[in-house]
């Protein structure tokens, strides 16, 4: 699997896949890279040595995903990529947390002092029968501005059996009108049971490809679009 790579097309930056515990969540319907997860110590701390070794701190800016949240990265992990960040001279670092950890955030924001943190959390879309009955993301909120006030990045999940247009044309004004950036999924099958919407897919690349042009958005047309997972 790849676990380092380099994002050059927009807000260049380099990107690694770290290991943790597992995702306290764990019950997304979508969701099979948590198999990806482990609650072995010695087996993060080894692989993310590894990964982080490649790190060069050329662009400034780091993206560190886990496959779960940030809170969910062992200490020691933590504390080899704080040492590295200031190393590298590195000004910005992205991480992924859900939802539900948004009373947290802070602590990350003091251990990384001084850095400018980024939280990407994937909401999926907005409309809260499909998110929660459908992805069974288990994350409630009022409505985007809840969200934003948490949140100045969000990734959004299209293209899967059950979605509707309306609903991502709904997601699509929420995103730019409330957030900093938006990272847009595109549903690829996996082992889960939720299957991919090749004809609602179409449609969104009709109307909605233009984002790609976007320097804060991103569309991953594939999972592994980013150069990391397998
Ligand atoms: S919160 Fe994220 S990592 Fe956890 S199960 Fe859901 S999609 Fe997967």
């Amino acid at each position: 699997m790849d676990r380092y790579s380099l994002i050059t097309n927009k807000n260049a930056r380099e990107i690694v896949l770290l290991k943790s515990y597992p995702c306290k969540w764990g019950r997304c319907a979508f969701c099979d890279y948590i198999d990806d997860n482990t609650s072995s110590l010695e087996d993060m701390l080894e692989t993310n040595r590894e990964v982080l070794k490649n790190i060069t701190g050329e662009f400034g800016q780091l993206e560190v995903i886990n496959s779960a949240s940030v809170f969910e990265l062992p200490d020691e992990t933590l504390e080899e990529i704080k040492k590295i960040v200031v190393d590298k001279k590195i000004h910005t670092i992205y991480f992924e947390a859900y939802y539900n950890y948004k009373d947290r955030l802070d602590e990350i924001r003091s251990l990384f002092k001084g850095i400018k943190v980024v939280f990407k959390c994937g909401i999926e879309t907005f409309d809260d029968y499909i998110r929660n009955k459908i992805l069974k993301k288990g994350i409630v909120f009022k409505d985007a501005l809840e969200v934003a006030e948490h949140f100045k990045s969000i990734c959004l999940l299209v293209g899967f059996e059950g979605q509707t247009k309306e609903s991502i044309m709904y997601d699509m004004k929420m995103l730019m009108r409330y957030f900093e950036r938006g990272c847009i999924n595109i549903y690829i099958n996996n082992t889960t049971p939720i299957k991919r919407n090749e004809e609602l897919i179409k449609w969104f690349k009709d109307e909605y490809g233009y984002l790609d042009q976007y320097e804060n958005i991103e569309i991953l047309w594939n999972n592994t679009d980013f150069g990391v997972g397998d």
